[in-house]
């Protein structure tokens, strides 16, 4: 049998941990596969760029998640639901697709343990699988985001959504930045006064981004307060793709620890 190839379509692509979660995890499970990556300018061209490099399966990062799933000839529940797709797998010639980025990010905020009312700081395309997700899963989710064009989807898919001058500050048990704010500036997702009145009452804090403190993580700390970053979320997407990747052959717990050393080379 030949080895089973796959990769990372983006744009940029080559900061992505993929290739070394999934080549890490091939190697320590003894599964014939590699794992490469592709600078894809064009989303239109997926479906042909994956089929012509022989692939097997393949995730899919930024700016391609919609286009994936237009690629797609099978899809999942949850990703026919949400209509982004980031993981694609082959199977009698046809490709199916998944969403693991919200899987993903659910068994990370699992892992406080009971929390029910969640608020996320942001309404991009993110939160959009994400929230979905949660709520099916029985927590409550409330929208807080800079600007109110974001927050239609939302609204209209029955979620409390609000903008900052909005904002009437409850309690909740999660507080989560989804925004891109303090990936590359030094800005909170919100107003001071509005974080200030709503962290010091939560049971645990999580910032998406992942390889810096940001400003929010920053002032989570100064509040003495549980918290992850992007990282768990990254990981876990990757296990669950991996997963779907080798059938079932290997599960979360088997393939976590492998995966789990791209974070510490
Ligand atoms: P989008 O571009 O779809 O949405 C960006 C969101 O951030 C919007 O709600 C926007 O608000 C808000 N925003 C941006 N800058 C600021 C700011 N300075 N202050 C307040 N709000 C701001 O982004 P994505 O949903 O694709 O990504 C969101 C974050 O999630 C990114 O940081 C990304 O790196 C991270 N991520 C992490 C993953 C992981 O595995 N850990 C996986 C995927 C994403 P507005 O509507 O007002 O513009």
């Amino acid at each position: 049998m030949s080895k089973d190839m796959f990769a990372i379509f983006g744009d940029p692509v080559s900061h992505s941990k993929s290739p070394l979660m999934h080549n890490l995890a091939f190697k320590g499970l003894g599964f014939d596969g590699s794992y490469g990556r592709y600078l894809l300018k064009d989303g239109s061209k997926l479906k042909e760029k994956f089929l012509s490099l022989g692939l097997q399966g393949a995730n899919i990062t930024v700016p391609h998640k919609e286009e994936a799933y237009n690629a797609c000839d099978r899809l999942d529940d949850f990703a026919q639901k949400v209509g982004v797709v980031n993981t694609i797998v082959k199977k009698d010639g046809l490709l199916y697709g998944y969403n693991t980025d919200a899987s993903g990010f659910l068994r990370a905020i699992m892992e406080f343990g009971e929390c029910e009312r969640v608020l996320f700081l942001g309404a991009g395309g993110t939160a959009k699988s994400t929230a979905i997700l949660l709520r099916e899963s029985g927590y409550s989710v409330t929208l807080l985001n800079r600007s109110a064009k974001r927050l239609e989807y939302f609204k209209n898919e029955g979620f409390d959504t609000f903008t900052f001058d909005e904002f009437k500050p409850s309690e909740y048990d999660l507080i989560i930045n989804m925004t891109s704010a303090g990936l590359s500036d030094d800005s909170l997702p919100a107003p001071l006064e509005i974080l200030q009145s709503i962290i010091p009452k939560a049971k645990a804090c999580v910032d998406v981004i992942y390889g810096r403190e940001t400003p929010f993580l920053k002032l989570v700390k100064e509040n003495n307060k549980p918290y992850k970053d992007g990282s768990d979320m990254l990981l876990y997407q990757g296990v669950i793709a991996f997963e779907y990747f080798t059938d079932h052959k290997y599960n979360f717990e088997q393939i976590k620890p492998y995966m789990q050393k791209a974070f510490i080379l």
